[in-house]
C-alpha cells in the first residue's frame, strides 16, 4: 500500500462528500418547496417523486466519480489502470420505501408524540437528508465493491472511514482488508441518526499495511473486544470511553 494510493483514496472520499453535499441541499430545497406538514400524505407523495430525479442523478455522479477512482487506484497499487463499470442505476422502489418512511412515518409520528409542527417537519427533513445521503453514496461504494468483484487479480476491499467515525464503522475498518465476494450487502452503511457515515470502500491488492487510526482501532479492539460475548457493545464502551464520547 503506497502513500500515493492512500492519497487517491482520500481524495476520493472527500470528492464523494462534495457530491453528497450537493445533493442535499437540493433535496432541502424540494423539501421547501413540496413538503406542508398541514398536508403530509399528499405532500409527501410530491416530495418522493422530485427526489427520485435529484437522487438518480447524484447516484450517477458519484458512481461515476467512484469508477475513475477505482482505475486510478488501480494503477497505482495494483496491476495497472482498469475501467470499472459505475453502478449508477438508481431503484426507484427504495426511493418510495425510504423516503415514503421518512418524509410521511416520521413526521406523523412526531406529532402524534406531541412535538410541534416545526419539530416533526424538522425530523422528516433531517431523516430524509440521511436517507438520500445514504442513496447517493452507495453509488460509490457499489461501484468499487463490484468491480473489486470483477477485477481478476482478485483484491480484496476494506472501509475506509471519516476522520470521527462511528464506533460500528471504526470496528469494521480496524479489519482491514478482509473483505472479499458479496460484498455489497457486507458494507451496511447507515443512514439514521448521528453523523452520517462517511466511509468508502478500498481496494486492496497484496499486502496492506493498516493506517494509524485503524491500527488504534485495532489495538482498542483487541483490548477490549476480542472474545467478549458481545465485541460491539464492548468496543463501543471502550471507544466512547477513550476515543470519542457519544455524540
Ligand atoms: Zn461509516
Amino acid at each position: 500500500m503506497s502513500e500515493e494510493g492512500r492519497q487517491a483514496t482520500e481524495e476520493h472520499r472527500r470528492r464523494q462528500l462534495a457530491i453528497r453535499a450537493a445533493v442535499l441541499r437540493d433535496v432541502t430545497g424540494v423539501w421547501r418547496t413540496e413538503f406542508d406538514i398541514e398536508d403530509v400524505a399528499s405532500s409527501q407523495l410530491r416530495v418522493v417523486e422530485a427526489l427520485k430525479d435529484v437522487l438518480a442523478d447524484g447516484k450517477l455522479r458519484a458512481a461515476e466519480e467512484a469508477a475513475d477512482y477505482y482505475s486510478q487506484f488501480r494503477a497505482i497499487d495494483g496491476p495497472g489502470a482498469r475501467r470499472a463499470r459505475p453502478m449508477g442505476d438508481l431503484d426507484g422502489r427504495r426511493v418510495d420505501r425510504s423516503v415514503g418512511y421518512t418524509a410521511r412515518i416520521v413526521p406523523l409520528k412526531a406529532l402524534k408524540a406531541g412535538r410541534t409542527r416545526q419539530q416533526a417537519a424538522r425530523a422528516g427533513l433531517e431523516q430524509t437528508m440521511g436517507a438520500s445521503g445514504r442513496l447517493v453514496s452507495d453509488g460509490s461504494r457499489e461501484t468499487v465493491i463490484r468491480a473489486a468483484e470483477e477485477d481478476p487479480a482478485q483484491p480484496r476491499w476494506q472501509r475506509i472511514t471519516g476522520p470521527e467515525p462511528c464506533e460500528f464503522c471504526a470496528m469494521l475498518s480496524a479489519r482491514g482488508g478482509v473483505y472479499r465476494a458479496q460484498a455489497t450487502a457486507v458494507f451496511e452503511a447507515h443512514s439514521g441518526r448521528g453523523a452520517a457515515c462517511q466511509c468508502e470502500a478500498e481496494p486492496v491488492y497484496g499486502e496492506r499495511f493498516l493506517s494509524e487510526q485503524q491500527q488504534r482501532f485495532k489495538e482498542l479492539y483487541d483490548r477490549e473486544a476480542k472474545g467478549t460475548s458481545d465485541p460491539l457493545k464492548a468496543f463501543r464502551a471502550a471507544y466512547r470511553r477513550e476515543i470519542k464520547p457519544a455524540a
